[in-house]
């Protein structure tokens, strides 16, 4: 049996008509940069996230950097965030000319380790950036509690989490504001890339739309110099046709999850994933914790089973971060599980046989 990692084919297959025909109206009304179907995306995101704006944007990379920059955050200032994530989540705090100063995650949830957090902050520090990470929200009430005492933003990086929540109140909906990417593979995908900025402050909201659009709201208005960071109609079109599947979609997510914790709960090389308790996990990624890491991943490869894993490297042993110093006594748990990481297949399209299928080539190699 093949099983790939994602199958986007699939998704499309099941509702080719309704992404045809956006894409067709947008090409019949070449309505490409700005228009109706921006808008018309914009609101229904917005009322189906519960918040008072959703500002598109060309990524989900832009929409961190957007915020950091008309939050004012900049040269001297430090932003705290987690040594796990894709590294949008840290580059932007560096693209501002701030300084992005790493937390090591929680063992058992792979989010920011709220713990370790208050000790990180100074007088520079302007804003914490938690990502629920996998799908999996962070300590979001605690963090929220933590940034009110201490008078930092709280920026929450929802590229991993469309609909995740905590308390049944949304992810990105807890602090000043949140982003999102629409990158294909993630929950919520584009047909290319795409992003979003949501939040419920007007003024806020208004200077983001303002920068991402050349510092403009009206055409050669440039009240400010801004950057070219537009969600285009096409994009937004056929994200305007997927969102009603979105929650049907999750569902199919959550219900797979729980399939793979049931064939693999047995198998005792390998630690399923937790789920913080009173919070909806979304699983955009589906992550075990393996010995053998490699072999295992080699073994599944061979036997049609694609994996990946999310990430290879923490953030702050990257390259890029080498004038950090980080040492892994630091980080222990993002550097332990930086060997035994493995994300499975998963989507809302994966079937049960393929789940069966997936546990059981990990069994055999265990036992073989
Ligand atoms: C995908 C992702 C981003 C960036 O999204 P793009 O749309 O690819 O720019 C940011 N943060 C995290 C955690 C992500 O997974």
């Amino acid at each position: 049996m093949q099983v790939p990692f994602v199958d986007l084919k699939k998704q499309y297959d099941s509702i080719k008509t309704a992404i045809d025909a956006a894409i067709e109206q947008v090409i019949e009304e070449t309505a490409f940069i700005g228009g109706v179907h921006v808008k018309t995306f914009e609101r229904l995101f917005a009322e189906a996230y519960g918040v008072k704006h959703c500002i598109g944007c060309a990524n989900g990379t832009d929409a961190i950097y957007i915020l950091l920059k008309m939050l004012g955050i900049g040269p001297g200032d430090e932003v705290i965030t987690t040594a796990c994530s894709w590294i949008s989540t840290s580059e932007t705090i560096g693209q501002t000319g701030a300084t992005p100063v790493f937390v090591d995650i929680e063992a058992d949830y792979f989010t920011i380790d709220i713990k370790k957090v208050e000790e990180k902050i100074t007088p520079r520090t302007k804003a914490i950036i938690p990502v629920h990470l996998y799908g999996q929200m962070a300590d979001i009430e605690v963090l929220a509690q933590l940034c009110e005492k201490r008078d930092l933003y709280l920026i929450e990086d929802c590229a991993q989490s469309h609909f995740s929540q905590h308390k049944e109140r949304n992810a990105g909906t807890w602090g000043i504001a949140g982003t999102l990417s629409f990158y294909p593979g993630k929950n919520l995908g584009a047909y290319g890339d795409a992003g979003a900025i949501i939040t419920n402050d007007d003024v806020l909201a208004e200077k983001c739309r303002m920068y991402a659009n050349h510092g403009a709201l009206i055409k050669h208005q440039h009240h400010i110099e801004g950057i070219n960071s537009r969600l285009d109609g096409m994009q937004a079109a056929i994200l305007g046709a997927k969102l009603p599947y979105i929650h049907q979609w999750t569902e199919q997510r959550i219900a797979n999850a729980a399939y793979y914790n049931e064939c693999l709960k047995d198998i005792p090389q390998i630690k399923i994933p937790g789920k913080r308790p009173d919070s909806r996990h979304t699983w955009h990624l589906y992550v075990i914790r393996a010995e053998r890491r490699n072999e295992l991943a080699a073994y599944l490869k061979a036997h049609g089973v694609e994996t990946a894993v999310h990430y290879p490297t923490p953030l702050p042993f990257l390259q890029a971060y080498r004038h950090l110093q980080a040492i892994r006594e630091d980080f222990p748990v993002s550097a332990a599980y930086q060997e035994q990481i493995l994300s499975l297949p998963m989507y809302p399209e994966l079937t049960n046989e393929h789940i069966q299928y997936v546990a059981q080539s990990i069994a055999e190699f265990y036992n073989s």
